[in-house]
Protein backbone atom coordinates (compact mmCIF):
# COMPACT_ATOMS: atom_id res chain seq x y z
CA UNK A 1 0.00 0.00 0.00
CA UNK A 2 0.78 3.64 -0.91
CA UNK A 3 1.73 5.88 1.64
CA UNK A 4 0.94 8.82 -0.58
CA UNK A 5 -1.62 11.31 1.16
CA UNK A 6 -5.23 11.16 -0.25
CA UNK A 7 -6.48 14.49 -1.99
CA UNK A 8 -9.97 15.08 -1.37
CA UNK A 9 -11.98 18.03 -2.41
CA UNK A 10 -11.83 20.75 0.61
CA UNK A 11 -14.75 20.59 2.57
CA UNK A 12 -17.84 22.53 1.53
CA UNK A 13 -17.03 22.21 -2.45
CA UNK A 14 -17.91 18.97 -4.38
CA UNK A 15 -17.09 17.59 -7.62
CA UNK A 16 -20.12 17.33 -10.27
CA UNK A 17 -19.34 14.32 -12.41
CA UNK A 18 -21.02 13.06 -15.29
CA UNK A 19 -23.93 12.10 -15.77
CA UNK A 20 -25.34 14.33 -12.66
CA UNK A 21 -23.58 17.04 -15.14
CA UNK A 22 -25.66 16.92 -18.00
CA UNK A 23 -28.92 17.18 -15.44
CA UNK A 24 -26.64 20.33 -13.96
CA UNK A 25 -26.16 21.26 -17.94
CA UNK A 26 -29.61 20.85 -19.03
CA UNK A 27 -30.68 22.90 -15.81
CA UNK A 28 -28.75 25.97 -16.50
CA UNK A 29 -29.70 25.72 -20.58
CA UNK A 30 -33.08 25.71 -19.61
CA UNK A 31 -32.50 28.72 -17.70
CA UNK A 32 -31.28 30.60 -20.47
CA UNK A 33 -33.60 29.74 -22.81
CA UNK A 34 -36.33 31.25 -20.34
CA UNK A 35 -34.30 34.16 -19.46
CA UNK A 36 -33.86 35.15 -23.51
CA UNK A 37 -37.80 34.63 -23.87
CA UNK A 38 -38.23 37.54 -21.69
CA UNK A 39 -34.91 39.66 -23.27
CA UNK A 40 -32.36 38.62 -21.02
CA UNK A 41 -28.88 39.07 -22.39
CA UNK A 42 -25.95 36.59 -20.13
CA UNK A 43 -23.30 38.60 -18.75
CA UNK A 44 -20.25 36.57 -17.92
CA UNK A 45 -18.68 37.88 -14.65
CA UNK A 46 -15.55 37.70 -12.92
CA UNK A 47 -15.36 35.46 -9.80
CA UNK A 48 -13.41 37.89 -7.63
CA UNK A 49 -13.58 41.33 -7.10
CA UNK A 50 -12.33 44.27 -5.04
CA UNK A 51 -13.10 43.30 -1.43
CA UNK A 52 -14.75 47.10 -0.38
CA UNK A 53 -16.90 46.19 -3.03
CA UNK A 54 -18.70 43.64 -1.34
CA UNK A 55 -18.29 45.61 2.04
CA UNK A 56 -19.66 48.95 0.73
CA UNK A 57 -22.76 47.27 -0.98
CA UNK A 58 -23.74 44.01 1.01
CA UNK A 59 -22.91 45.78 4.08
CA UNK A 60 -19.70 44.86 6.83
CA UNK A 61 -22.31 43.89 9.46
CA UNK A 62 -23.50 40.87 7.40
CA UNK A 63 -22.88 37.55 8.31
CA UNK A 64 -21.57 37.30 4.67
CA UNK A 65 -18.93 39.93 4.60
CA UNK A 66 -18.08 39.63 8.54
CA UNK A 67 -17.72 36.16 8.43
CA UNK A 68 -17.90 34.42 4.87
CA UNK A 69 -15.44 35.97 2.38
CA UNK A 70 -12.85 33.92 1.25
CA UNK A 71 -10.17 36.98 1.13
CA UNK A 72 -6.65 37.22 0.06
CA UNK A 73 -3.96 39.99 -0.15
CA UNK A 74 -2.53 40.93 -3.36
CA UNK A 75 0.81 42.02 -3.82
CA UNK A 76 2.56 44.41 -5.98
CA UNK A 77 2.90 48.07 -5.54
CA UNK A 78 -0.19 49.29 -3.74
CA UNK A 79 -2.44 52.24 -4.51
CA UNK A 80 -0.74 54.53 -2.00
CA UNK A 81 2.67 54.16 -3.50
CA UNK A 82 1.53 54.30 -7.14
CA UNK A 83 -0.48 57.29 -6.24
CA UNK A 84 2.56 58.69 -4.99
CA UNK A 85 4.77 58.55 -7.71
CA UNK A 86 2.07 59.45 -10.25
CA UNK A 87 1.40 62.75 -8.16
CA UNK A 88 4.92 63.40 -7.25
CA UNK A 89 6.02 63.16 -10.68
CA UNK A 90 3.16 65.45 -11.69
CA UNK A 91 3.70 68.00 -9.01
CA UNK A 92 7.46 67.85 -8.20
CA UNK A 93 8.01 71.34 -8.71
CA UNK A 94 4.68 72.41 -6.69
CA UNK A 95 5.90 70.33 -3.96
CA UNK A 96 9.21 71.67 -4.14
CA UNK A 97 8.50 75.32 -3.68
CA UNK A 98 6.29 73.35 -0.81
CA UNK A 99 8.73 71.41 1.06
CA UNK A 100 9.68 74.66 3.43
CA UNK A 101 5.95 74.91 4.16
CA UNK A 102 5.38 73.76 8.06
CA UNK A 103 2.99 71.06 7.23
CA UNK A 104 6.09 69.30 5.78
CA UNK A 105 8.20 70.17 8.80
CA UNK A 106 7.46 66.48 10.68
CA UNK A 107 6.74 64.69 7.27
CA UNK A 108 8.16 62.13 4.94
CA UNK A 109 5.37 61.97 2.81
CA UNK A 110 2.41 63.99 2.95
CA UNK A 111 -1.42 62.85 3.63
CA UNK A 112 -3.48 65.34 2.13
CA UNK A 113 -3.27 68.07 -0.95
CA UNK A 114 -4.45 71.30 0.19
CA UNK A 115 -4.06 74.22 -2.65
CA UNK A 116 -4.09 77.12 -1.45
CA UNK A 117 -3.15 80.84 -2.98
CA UNK A 118 0.69 79.80 -2.46
CA UNK A 119 0.24 76.38 -3.89
CA UNK A 120 0.90 74.53 -1.38
CA UNK A 121 -0.14 71.16 -1.03
CA UNK A 122 -0.96 68.51 1.66
CA UNK A 123 -1.80 64.84 0.38
CA UNK A 124 -3.95 62.65 1.75
CA UNK A 125 -3.17 58.77 0.50
CA UNK A 126 -4.54 56.91 3.51
CA UNK A 127 -8.04 56.55 2.14
CA UNK A 128 -7.88 53.94 -0.59
CA UNK A 129 -10.55 54.52 -2.69
CA UNK A 130 -13.20 57.19 -2.95
CA UNK A 131 -15.71 54.66 -1.87
CA UNK A 132 -13.65 54.35 1.74
CA UNK A 133 -14.28 58.82 1.66
CA UNK A 134 -17.59 60.45 2.66
CA UNK A 135 -18.29 63.67 1.91
CA UNK A 136 -18.27 64.57 6.44
CA UNK A 137 -14.64 63.19 6.41
CA UNK A 138 -13.62 65.66 3.69
CA UNK A 139 -15.04 68.38 5.06
CA UNK A 140 -13.45 67.48 8.44
CA UNK A 141 -10.32 67.20 6.59
CA UNK A 142 -10.63 70.75 5.50
CA UNK A 143 -11.70 72.07 8.85
CA UNK A 144 -8.58 70.46 10.71
CA UNK A 145 -6.43 71.97 8.12
CA UNK A 146 -8.03 75.59 8.80
CA UNK A 147 -8.01 75.60 12.07
CA UNK A 148 -3.93 74.20 11.69
CA UNK A 149 -3.33 77.10 9.44
CA UNK A 150 -5.59 80.12 10.37
CA UNK A 151 -4.06 82.32 7.65
CA UNK A 152 -4.70 80.10 4.49
CA UNK A 153 -8.64 80.66 4.73
CA UNK A 154 -8.97 79.96 1.19
CA UNK A 155 -7.62 76.96 0.96
CA UNK A 156 -9.56 74.35 -1.39
CA UNK A 157 -8.82 70.10 -1.02
CA UNK A 158 -6.88 68.85 -3.70
CA UNK A 159 -7.65 65.19 -3.75
CA UNK A 160 -5.71 61.97 -4.99
CA UNK A 161 -7.70 59.37 -6.32
CA UNK A 162 -7.60 56.36 -7.35
CA UNK A 163 -10.67 55.92 -9.74
CA UNK A 164 -12.47 58.14 -12.36
CA UNK A 165 -14.53 61.34 -11.20
CA UNK A 166 -17.61 59.90 -9.27
CA UNK A 167 -21.35 61.22 -8.71
CA UNK A 168 -19.81 61.40 -5.40
CA UNK A 169 -16.63 63.87 -6.82
CA UNK A 170 -19.51 65.79 -8.15
CA UNK A 171 -21.08 66.20 -4.91
CA UNK A 172 -18.17 67.38 -3.27
CA UNK A 173 -17.12 69.66 -5.93
CA UNK A 174 -20.99 70.89 -6.85
CA UNK A 175 -22.17 71.54 -3.34
CA UNK A 176 -19.35 72.25 -0.93
CA UNK A 177 -17.19 73.84 -3.04
CA UNK A 178 -14.14 71.40 -2.73
CA UNK A 179 -11.73 71.25 -5.91
CA UNK A 180 -11.03 67.90 -6.87
CA UNK A 181 -7.83 66.73 -9.13
CA UNK A 182 -8.37 63.10 -9.94
CA UNK A 183 -5.34 61.11 -11.05
CA UNK A 184 -6.21 57.48 -12.05
CA UNK A 185 -4.21 54.88 -12.09
CA UNK A 186 -4.09 52.77 -15.35
CA UNK A 187 -2.37 49.52 -13.93
CA UNK A 188 -4.60 50.05 -10.30
CA UNK A 189 -4.68 47.05 -8.13
CA UNK A 190 -6.89 46.50 -4.93
CA UNK A 191 -4.69 45.42 -2.38
CA UNK A 192 -8.16 43.29 -0.83
CA UNK A 193 -9.74 40.99 -3.11
CA UNK A 194 -12.24 38.38 -2.09
CA UNK A 195 -13.95 35.26 -4.64
CA UNK A 196 -17.73 36.38 -4.72
CA UNK A 197 -19.97 35.47 -1.50
CA UNK A 198 -23.34 36.16 -4.26
CA UNK A 199 -23.03 38.71 -7.65
CA UNK A 200 -25.33 41.03 -7.90
CA UNK A 201 -23.10 43.56 -6.85
CA UNK A 202 -20.83 42.47 -9.52
CA UNK A 203 -23.51 43.16 -11.94
CA UNK A 204 -23.59 46.64 -10.73
CA UNK A 205 -19.85 47.24 -10.42
CA UNK A 206 -20.15 46.43 -14.46
CA UNK A 207 -23.11 48.94 -15.12
CA UNK A 208 -21.22 51.44 -13.97
CA UNK A 209 -17.90 50.77 -15.18
CA UNK A 210 -19.79 50.06 -18.58
CA UNK A 211 -22.08 53.18 -18.37
CA UNK A 212 -24.80 51.09 -19.45
CA UNK A 213 -27.30 53.91 -18.08
CA UNK A 214 -26.58 55.43 -21.54
CA UNK A 215 -27.80 52.26 -23.52
CA UNK A 216 -31.48 51.95 -24.22
CA UNK A 217 -34.59 50.74 -22.32
CA UNK A 218 -33.81 48.35 -19.18
CA UNK A 219 -30.81 46.58 -18.85
CA UNK A 220 -32.01 42.62 -18.53
CA UNK A 221 -28.93 40.52 -17.63
CA UNK A 222 -28.47 36.92 -16.38
CA UNK A 223 -25.99 35.26 -15.02
CA UNK A 224 -24.89 31.89 -13.85
CA UNK A 225 -21.58 30.30 -11.73
CA UNK A 226 -20.22 29.50 -8.58
CA UNK A 227 -20.75 31.61 -5.57
CA UNK A 228 -18.47 30.88 -2.45
CA UNK A 229 -19.03 31.44 1.26
CA UNK A 230 -17.42 30.11 3.84
CA UNK A 231 -20.85 28.78 5.85
CA UNK A 232 -20.76 25.29 8.24
CA UNK A 233 -21.06 22.94 5.49
CA UNK A 234 -23.80 20.59 5.14
CA UNK A 235 -26.94 19.28 3.26
CA UNK A 236 -27.83 21.91 0.84
CA UNK A 237 -25.45 24.38 1.98
CA UNK A 238 -21.77 24.33 0.59
CA UNK A 239 -18.90 26.71 0.20
CA UNK A 240 -18.75 26.75 -3.22
CA UNK A 241 -22.30 26.78 -4.63
CA UNK A 242 -24.12 27.23 -7.74
CA UNK A 243 -26.11 30.50 -8.54
CA UNK A 244 -28.46 31.34 -12.03
CA UNK A 245 -29.37 34.86 -11.34
CA UNK A 246 -31.08 37.78 -13.24
CA UNK A 247 -31.05 41.86 -12.93
CA UNK A 248 -33.13 44.20 -14.23
CA UNK A 249 -31.41 47.85 -14.01
CA UNK A 250 -32.78 50.91 -15.35
CA UNK A 251 -34.97 54.23 -14.87
CA UNK A 252 -38.18 52.52 -13.88
CA UNK A 253 -38.97 51.02 -10.18
CA UNK A 254 -42.71 49.78 -11.73
CA UNK A 255 -44.13 47.10 -9.73
CA UNK A 256 -44.80 45.44 -13.40
CA UNK A 257 -41.30 44.92 -13.66
CA UNK A 258 -41.02 42.95 -10.36
CA UNK A 259 -44.05 41.12 -11.27
CA UNK A 260 -42.57 39.90 -14.63
CA UNK A 261 -39.42 38.96 -13.04
CA UNK A 262 -41.08 36.82 -10.66
CA UNK A 263 -43.30 34.92 -13.39
CA UNK A 264 -40.15 34.67 -14.91
CA UNK A 265 -38.78 32.35 -12.19
CA UNK A 266 -41.50 30.87 -12.16
CA UNK A 267 -41.94 29.62 -15.57
CA UNK A 268 -38.55 28.50 -15.12
CA UNK A 269 -39.01 25.99 -12.18
CA UNK A 270 -42.17 24.88 -13.93
CA UNK A 271 -40.31 23.92 -16.79
CA UNK A 272 -37.82 22.20 -14.94
CA UNK A 273 -40.23 20.03 -13.28
CA UNK A 274 -39.69 22.57 -9.92
CA UNK A 275 -43.44 22.76 -8.60
CA UNK A 276 -43.69 22.05 -5.42
CA UNK A 277 -42.74 25.28 -4.52
CA UNK A 278 -44.02 28.30 -2.57
CA UNK A 279 -43.49 31.75 -3.12
CA UNK A 280 -43.35 34.78 -0.23
CA UNK A 281 -43.23 38.27 -0.98
CA UNK A 282 -42.74 41.40 1.15
CA UNK A 283 -42.22 45.17 0.67
CA UNK A 284 -39.97 46.44 3.72
CA UNK A 285 -39.68 49.88 2.91
CA UNK A 286 -36.88 52.33 1.67
CA UNK A 287 -35.39 54.67 3.03
CA UNK A 288 -38.67 57.02 3.83
CA UNK A 289 -40.22 54.21 6.11
CA UNK A 290 -37.61 52.08 6.66
CA UNK A 291 -35.31 53.92 8.87
CA UNK A 292 -38.45 54.85 11.75
CA UNK A 293 -39.39 51.39 11.49
CA UNK A 294 -35.99 49.70 12.17
CA UNK A 295 -35.67 52.31 15.01
CA UNK A 296 -38.88 50.91 16.47
CA UNK A 297 -37.95 47.62 16.21
CA UNK A 298 -34.58 48.02 17.91
CA UNK A 299 -36.47 49.79 21.10
CA UNK A 300 -39.04 46.71 21.05
CA UNK A 301 -35.93 44.40 21.04
CA UNK A 302 -33.92 45.80 23.59
CA UNK A 303 -37.09 45.69 26.11
CA UNK A 304 -36.78 41.85 25.34
CA UNK A 305 -32.90 41.75 25.16
CA UNK A 306 -32.84 39.07 27.79
CA UNK A 307 -35.34 36.77 26.09
CA UNK A 308 -32.88 36.55 22.74
CA UNK A 309 -29.72 34.68 21.85
CA UNK A 310 -26.23 36.16 21.57
CA UNK A 311 -26.84 36.43 17.77
CA UNK A 312 -29.74 38.02 18.08
CA UNK A 313 -29.27 40.23 21.16
CA UNK A 314 -25.86 41.70 18.88
CA UNK A 315 -28.12 42.70 16.26
CA UNK A 316 -30.55 44.47 18.19
CA UNK A 317 -27.71 47.17 17.62
CA UNK A 318 -26.22 46.01 14.54
CA UNK A 319 -29.00 45.26 12.09
CA UNK A 320 -32.54 44.73 14.14
CA UNK A 321 -34.21 43.64 11.23
CA UNK A 322 -32.25 40.58 10.86
CA UNK A 323 -33.48 39.17 14.36
CA UNK A 324 -36.69 38.62 11.98
CA UNK A 325 -34.80 36.42 10.23
CA UNK A 326 -33.78 34.46 13.35
CA UNK A 327 -34.95 30.66 13.05
CA UNK A 328 -33.55 29.63 16.57
CA UNK A 329 -36.86 28.14 18.36
CA UNK A 330 -37.02 29.82 21.55
CA UNK A 331 -37.27 33.23 20.08
CA UNK A 332 -40.24 32.59 17.87
CA UNK A 333 -43.23 33.32 19.59
CA UNK A 334 -41.17 36.99 21.11
CA UNK A 335 -40.86 37.94 17.64
CA UNK A 336 -44.46 37.39 16.41
CA UNK A 337 -45.34 39.81 18.97
CA UNK A 338 -42.26 42.61 17.44
CA UNK A 339 -44.24 45.64 15.28
CA UNK A 340 -44.38 45.04 11.55
CA UNK A 341 -43.30 46.71 9.03
CA UNK A 342 -46.11 46.32 6.89
CA UNK A 343 -48.06 48.48 9.68
CA UNK A 344 -44.96 51.38 9.10
CA UNK A 345 -44.99 51.58 5.32
CA UNK A 346 -45.04 54.84 3.91
CA UNK A 347 -47.60 55.97 1.42
CA UNK A 348 -45.15 54.91 -1.89
CA UNK A 349 -44.39 51.91 -0.53
CA UNK A 350 -47.41 50.97 0.42
CA UNK A 351 -49.01 51.49 -3.19
CA UNK A 352 -46.08 49.85 -4.85
CA UNK A 353 -46.96 46.93 -2.62
CA UNK A 354 -50.40 46.75 -3.38
CA UNK A 355 -50.04 47.16 -6.84
CA UNK A 356 -47.44 44.43 -6.73
CA UNK A 357 -49.89 41.92 -5.59
CA UNK A 358 -52.29 43.08 -7.77
CA UNK A 359 -49.60 42.28 -10.99
CA UNK A 360 -49.50 39.04 -9.39
CA UNK A 361 -53.10 38.08 -9.55
CA UNK A 362 -53.27 39.23 -13.32
CA UNK A 363 -50.37 36.81 -13.96
CA UNK A 364 -51.97 33.98 -12.31
CA UNK A 365 -49.16 34.14 -9.77
CA UNK A 366 -50.13 32.69 -6.22
CA UNK A 367 -47.96 33.48 -3.23
CA UNK A 368 -47.71 34.30 0.01
CA UNK A 369 -47.15 37.08 1.89
CA UNK A 370 -44.30 36.63 4.96
CA UNK A 371 -43.53 40.09 7.05
CA UNK A 372 -40.69 38.63 8.71
CA UNK A 373 -38.52 38.15 4.96
CA UNK A 374 -36.56 40.83 5.12
CA UNK A 375 -33.63 39.08 3.21
CA UNK A 376 -29.83 39.12 4.97
CA UNK A 377 -28.50 41.38 2.90
CA UNK A 378 -27.78 45.83 3.31
CA UNK A 379 -29.09 47.21 0.02
CA UNK A 380 -32.86 45.78 -0.18
CA UNK A 381 -35.24 48.14 -0.18
CA UNK A 382 -39.48 47.47 -1.52
CA UNK A 383 -39.70 44.43 -2.74
CA UNK A 384 -38.09 41.14 -1.30
CA UNK A 385 -39.30 37.46 -1.77
CA UNK A 386 -37.98 34.20 -1.47
CA UNK A 387 -38.94 30.68 -2.98
CA UNK A 388 -38.96 27.41 -0.75
CA UNK A 389 -39.42 23.78 -2.02
CA UNK A 390 -39.72 20.71 -0.83
CA UNK A 391 -37.53 17.64 0.21
CA UNK A 392 -34.92 20.09 1.80
CA UNK A 393 -34.70 20.38 5.15
CA UNK A 394 -34.27 23.39 6.78
CA UNK A 395 -32.15 24.66 4.18
CA UNK A 396 -35.16 25.23 1.99
CA UNK A 397 -35.13 28.22 0.07
CA UNK A 398 -34.17 27.60 -3.64
CA UNK A 399 -34.51 31.64 -4.47
CA UNK A 400 -33.93 34.88 -2.88
CA UNK A 401 -34.35 38.19 -4.25
CA UNK A 402 -35.48 41.68 -4.16
CA UNK A 403 -35.42 45.53 -5.23
CA UNK A 404 -32.37 47.43 -4.63
CA UNK A 405 -32.60 50.89 -5.66
CA UNK A 406 -30.45 52.62 -4.24
CA UNK A 407 -27.50 50.24 -4.44
CA UNK A 408 -25.88 51.93 -7.79
CA UNK A 409 -25.72 55.15 -6.11
CA UNK A 410 -24.29 53.85 -3.32
CA UNK A 411 -21.48 52.23 -5.45
CA UNK A 412 -20.60 55.92 -7.20
CA UNK A 413 -23.01 55.67 -10.18
CA UNK A 414 -26.32 57.05 -11.41
CA UNK A 415 -29.44 56.92 -9.96
CA UNK A 416 -30.98 53.23 -11.08
CA UNK A 417 -33.53 51.52 -9.86
CA UNK A 418 -32.58 47.63 -9.74
CA UNK A 419 -34.06 44.68 -8.99
CA UNK A 420 -33.29 40.82 -9.40
CA UNK A 421 -33.09 37.12 -7.76
CA UNK A 422 -30.39 34.39 -7.36
CA UNK A 423 -31.65 30.53 -7.71
CA UNK A 424 -29.51 28.13 -5.85
CA UNK A 425 -28.91 25.90 -8.42
CA UNK A 426 -27.31 22.98 -5.93
CA UNK A 427 -30.39 22.79 -3.49
CA UNK A 428 -32.94 23.25 -6.91
CA UNK A 429 -31.83 20.20 -8.65
CA UNK A 430 -31.84 18.37 -5.14
CA UNK A 431 -35.50 19.37 -4.93
CA UNK A 432 -35.99 18.35 -8.27
CA UNK A 433 -34.47 14.78 -8.00
CA UNK A 434 -35.93 14.19 -4.43
CA UNK A 435 -39.66 15.07 -6.28
CA UNK A 436 -38.40 12.18 -8.89
CA UNK A 437 -39.41 14.57 -11.18
CA UNK A 438 -35.70 14.82 -13.04
CA UNK A 439 -35.81 13.46 -16.94
CA UNK A 440 -33.44 11.11 -18.52
CA UNK A 441 -31.34 12.88 -20.08
CA UNK A 442 -28.40 12.22 -22.78
CA UNK A 443 -26.41 9.24 -22.54
CA UNK A 444 -24.71 6.63 -25.15
CA UNK A 445 -26.41 6.41 -28.56
CA UNK A 446 -24.00 4.18 -29.74
CA UNK A 447 -21.20 1.42 -29.29
CA UNK A 448 -19.15 0.48 -32.62
CA UNK A 449 -17.90 -2.81 -32.07
CA UNK A 450 -15.49 -3.58 -34.31
CA UNK A 451 -13.12 -6.43 -34.71
CA UNK A 452 -10.43 -7.26 -37.48
CA UNK A 453 -8.14 -4.46 -38.76
CA UNK A 454 -9.84 -4.43 -42.18
CA UNK A 455 -12.92 -3.26 -40.13
CA UNK A 456 -11.29 -0.59 -38.57
CA UNK A 457 -11.22 2.26 -41.21
CA UNK A 458 -14.78 1.81 -41.49
CA UNK A 459 -14.82 1.84 -37.96
CA UNK A 460 -13.74 5.23 -37.83
CA UNK A 461 -15.91 6.77 -40.83
CA UNK A 462 -19.21 5.76 -39.15
CA UNK A 463 -18.18 7.13 -35.57
CA UNK A 464 -17.39 10.64 -37.10
CA UNK A 465 -20.60 10.07 -39.49
CA UNK A 466 -22.47 9.33 -36.55
CA UNK A 467 -20.74 12.30 -34.15
CA UNK A 468 -21.54 14.43 -36.81
CA UNK A 469 -25.07 14.51 -36.49
CA UNK A 470 -24.70 14.74 -33.00
CA UNK A 471 -25.39 11.48 -31.84
CA UNK A 472 -23.32 10.31 -28.96
CA UNK A 473 -20.67 7.76 -30.14
CA UNK A 474 -18.08 5.38 -28.06
CA UNK A 475 -15.28 3.92 -30.25
CA UNK A 476 -13.21 1.57 -28.58
CA UNK A 477 -9.40 2.51 -29.31
CA UNK A 478 -8.17 -1.10 -29.46
CA UNK A 479 -9.50 -4.22 -30.99
CA UNK A 480 -11.50 -6.38 -28.93
CA UNK A 481 -13.85 -9.82 -29.38
CA UNK A 482 -17.26 -8.60 -30.27
CA UNK A 483 -18.25 -10.74 -26.72
CA UNK A 484 -16.40 -8.27 -24.93
CA UNK A 485 -16.72 -5.32 -26.72
CA UNK A 486 -21.19 -5.79 -26.77
CA UNK A 487 -20.70 -6.81 -22.97
CA UNK A 488 -18.75 -3.08 -22.54
CA UNK A 489 -21.48 -1.54 -24.25
CA UNK A 490 -24.16 -2.45 -22.16
CA UNK A 491 -22.23 -1.53 -18.92
CA UNK A 492 -21.68 1.82 -20.24
CA UNK A 493 -25.84 2.00 -20.70
CA UNK A 494 -25.62 2.09 -24.71
CA UNK A 495 -28.78 1.84 -26.47
CA UNK A 496 -27.02 0.35 -29.61
CA UNK A 497 -23.77 -2.09 -30.54
CA UNK A 498 -23.28 -1.00 -34.27
CA UNK A 499 -21.15 -4.04 -35.65
CA UNK A 500 -18.17 -4.31 -38.23
CA UNK A 501 -16.59 -7.72 -38.52
CA UNK A 502 -15.36 -9.24 -41.81
CA UNK A 503 -18.94 -9.81 -43.27
CA UNK A 504 -19.92 -6.63 -42.71
CA UNK A 505 -16.48 -4.75 -44.44
CA UNK A 506 -17.06 -7.61 -47.67
CA UNK A 507 -20.87 -6.32 -48.02
CA UNK A 508 -20.28 -2.84 -47.12
CA UNK A 509 -23.23 -2.76 -44.56
CA UNK A 510 -23.27 -2.70 -40.87
CA UNK A 511 -25.51 -4.72 -38.18
CA UNK A 512 -27.33 -2.69 -35.72
CA UNK A 513 -28.12 -4.63 -32.30
CA UNK A 514 -30.66 -2.99 -29.62
CA UNK A 515 -28.64 -3.97 -26.54
CA UNK A 516 -32.10 -3.97 -24.36
CA UNK A 517 -33.66 -6.39 -26.57
CA UNK A 518 -30.99 -7.96 -28.73
CA UNK A 519 -32.83 -6.70 -31.89
CA UNK A 520 -30.58 -6.73 -34.58
CA UNK A 521 -30.77 -6.06 -38.01
CA UNK A 522 -28.32 -5.48 -41.75
CA UNK A 523 -28.02 -1.88 -42.70
CA UNK A 524 -26.36 0.28 -45.33
CA UNK A 525 -24.37 3.19 -44.26
CA UNK A 526 -27.89 5.64 -44.90
CA UNK A 527 -29.93 3.39 -43.28
CA UNK A 528 -28.15 3.39 -40.55
CA UNK A 529 -27.57 6.67 -40.20
CA UNK A 530 -31.45 7.82 -41.36
CA UNK A 531 -32.49 4.91 -38.08
CA UNK A 532 -30.41 6.17 -35.47
CA UNK A 533 -31.24 9.98 -36.34
CA UNK A 534 -34.71 9.19 -36.12
CA UNK A 535 -34.27 7.27 -32.83
CA UNK A 536 -32.93 10.23 -31.51
CA UNK A 537 -36.09 12.58 -32.38
CA UNK A 538 -38.31 9.94 -30.87
P1 LIG B 1 -28.88 34.46 -1.11
O1 LIG B 1 -27.93 35.18 -2.01
O2 LIG B 1 -28.30 34.12 0.23
O3 LIG B 1 -30.22 35.04 -1.07
O4 LIG B 1 -29.05 33.05 -1.80
C1 LIG B 1 -29.92 32.79 -2.86
C2 LIG B 1 -30.05 31.31 -3.00
O5 LIG B 1 -28.76 30.72 -3.18
C3 LIG B 1 -30.58 30.64 -1.76
O6 LIG B 1 -31.98 30.61 -1.76
C4 LIG B 1 -30.00 29.25 -1.87
O7 LIG B 1 -30.80 28.45 -2.70
C5 LIG B 1 -28.69 29.48 -2.53
N1 LIG B 1 -27.60 29.47 -1.54
C6 LIG B 1 -27.17 30.48 -0.74
N2 LIG B 1 -26.14 30.09 0.02
C7 LIG B 1 -25.89 28.80 -0.30
C8 LIG B 1 -24.94 27.83 0.14
N3 LIG B 1 -24.01 28.11 1.05
N4 LIG B 1 -25.00 26.58 -0.40
C9 LIG B 1 -25.92 26.28 -1.34
N5 LIG B 1 -26.83 27.15 -1.80
C10 LIG B 1 -26.82 28.38 -1.28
Amino acid sequence: MSEKKQFRAIKGTRDILPPDSARWNWFENTAREVFESYNFGEIRLPIFEETDLFARAIGADTDIVSKEMFTWNESGPSVESTLQQMWLLKHSAELHSASSHPVFANRARPDLVVRTDEGVSIIEFKRRTINQLTVANVLQYRKAFEEQFPKEKSAKLLLVFAEEPSAFVDKLARENGVEIEVLSIPDYEPQQVSLRPEATVSVCRTYIEHNMQALPGNQKLYYIGPMFRRERPQKGRYRQFYQIGAEVLGQSDAPAIDAEVLEMLLVFFRRVGLTRTTLYVNSIGDKNCRPQYVELLREELRKVKDKLKEDSQRRIETNPLRVLDSKIPEEQPMIETLPRISDHLCDDCRAHFARLKEELNLRGIAYKESWRLVRGLDYYTRTTFEVTAEGLGSQNAVCGGGRYDGLIELLGGPRTKGIGFAIGTDRSILSIEEGGEAPKLGGLTAYIAWMGQASYPAAVSIAKKLRAASLAVELPAEEMKFKKSLGLADKLGARYGVIIGEDEVASRTFTLKRLADGDQRKLSEGELLEYLESERRS
